[in-house]
């Protein structure tokens, strides 16, 4: 495939745009090269500057969960654009979608609508601090909760007590109160709250995690850190930006049937328009501004387009009762597919698989923490992602990335996708 123009404009956007994007990872810094440049993309397929037709497994980092420029979103958001795009006032529209969201969602009596899954996670923690009144937060490494200052810590190895900043511009002081745990170690985050005894004020978790590949849950892992919390007057705050309105209607919550405190929200949620939320019962939501002393706030908090293409999303996912079954049977197809190229090539691997998100990994050791996840961070997974590129398929240009399936997709597709993984995985 040609990549002419796209590497004429990745040029000129490097002149004015520090690294040419406007979010790191888009930079295919993970795996060499230069980025793409989207056209324009309909249902499963992204066409680039070049006029090259990709499939694509990213979906905008999983907004685009029933396909890019999907109607009832597209129309909607045109019918709203044309009565005037932001007002600073409340509009209706507002009230339609966080009564969808709360009645879609278990445990949430009230949500508040904000612009990002940063600012949602970060809104949480300031009201799970607000709500306790204690300072600390535990986080897991490998887990992604946007890109605000508690979050960005990570230890060396041995991660054990105190969370060192791993980006310049993050205070010593804000570091030291993120504690940083193992997924999928209860007897370590026991350890962490013991050895801070009343001082967490929350546990926030990707309860599935998607940001070091797709990496599940173990079996009570979710109720074990559910009980800590509530013995030790924690709040359990569960970052459903990824899985929340994809792995059920429900989400995560629903899933596994495990209650979290607070819940985030973004990426589906909006429909691909900018949009984070947080979510909790009347207790905890009641402790914000304007009811509440804990403060937060939003310009272009509940946009009248944002929460127009959010409600025709939701409203979506809402009346399918089969998508999410489609979406599951799709992704373990594609699933079954792909492990039976890499195997019947020799290729070193292991898939891990949860709903419709999917992650393969060049390593044969189970991938079940960031440890873990970081041993398929290699030359392979490169060759892979070039491979599949030259091929029309499109992944995300990580190692520590997962796979959106998007309904949009059909067998046919998820078809080629599997000859293509056997003609690349010849190579590698
Ligand atoms: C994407 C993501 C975020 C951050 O959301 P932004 O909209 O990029 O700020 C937070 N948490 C999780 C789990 C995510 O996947």
């Amino acid at each position: 495939m040609i990549y002419k123009r796209s590497s004429a404009l990745f040029a000129e956007a490097e002149k004015v745009i520090p690294g040419g994007v406007n979010s790191p990872v888009r930079a295919f810094k993970g795996v060499g090269g230069t980025p793409i440049f989207v056209k324009e993309a309909k249902g499963a397929y992204l066409y680039d500057e070049d006029d090259n037709r990709l499939i694509d497994y990213i979906n905008s980092w999983g907004p685009m969960i029933l396909g890019h420029a999907f109607e009832p979103v597209v129309n909607a958001v045109i019918e709203k654009a044309r009565k005037g795009t932001s007002f600073g006032m409340p509009t209706e529209i507002e009230t339609e979608i966080a009564e969808l969201a709360v009645a879609m969602v278990p445990n949430i009596d009230k949500i508040r609508f904000v612009n990002s899954g940063t600012e949602a996670c970060m809104s949480a923690v300031r009201l799970a601090r607000g709500f306790t009144g204690k300072d600390k937060i535990i986080k897991f490494a490998g887990c992604y909760h946007g890109h605000s200052d508690s979050f960005l810590i990570q230890a060396g190895s041995g991660a054990s007590t105190f969370g060192v900043p791993n980006s310049p511009g993050v205070t010593q002081g804000t570091a030291k109160d993120t504690l940083l745990a193992r997924y999928n170690d209860a007897e370590h985050v026991a350890a962490l709250i013991e050895a801070n005894k009343d001082e967490i004020a929350c546990i926030i978790i990707e309860p599935v995690a998607g940001n070091m590949g797709c990496v599940p849950p173990k079996e009570g892992f979710l109720q074990t850190l559910r009980d800590l919390c509530t013995s030790n007057d924690i709040l359990l705050i569960f970052d459903e930006v990824m899985t929340g309105f994809r792995l059920a209607k429900g989400g995560a919550q629903a899933r596994f049937g495990i209650a979290a405190d607070i819940v985030c929200f973004g990426k589906v949620i909006g429909g691909g328009l900018p949009v984070g939320a947080f979510a909790a019962r009347n207790e905890i939501m009641n402790h914000l501004a304007p009811l509440g002393p804990v403060y937060q706030a939003g310009t272009l908090s509940g946009n009248p387009l944002a929460m127009a293409a959010g409600l025709a999303m939701l409203t979506s996912l809402n009346n399918d009762d089969e998508v999410f079954n489609r979406l599951e049977e799709k992704t373990k197809y594609l699933h079954t597919g792909i492990a039976k190229v890499l195997t019947e090539n020799n290729v070193t691997h292991t898939i891990n698989r949860v709903g419709s998100m999917i992650s393969v990994h060049f390593d044969a050791a189970e991938v079940v923490d960031f440890e873990s996840a970081a041993k398929g961070n290699n030359d392979t997974f490169k060759a892979f992602f070039h491979g599949l590129l030259n091929e029309g398929i499109y992944i995300a240009p990580s190692a520590f990335e997962t796979w959106f399936i998007t309904d949009a997709l059909t067998y046919e597709d998820l078809d080629v996708t599997s000859k293509a993984v056997d003609k690349v995985s010849k190579s590698l």
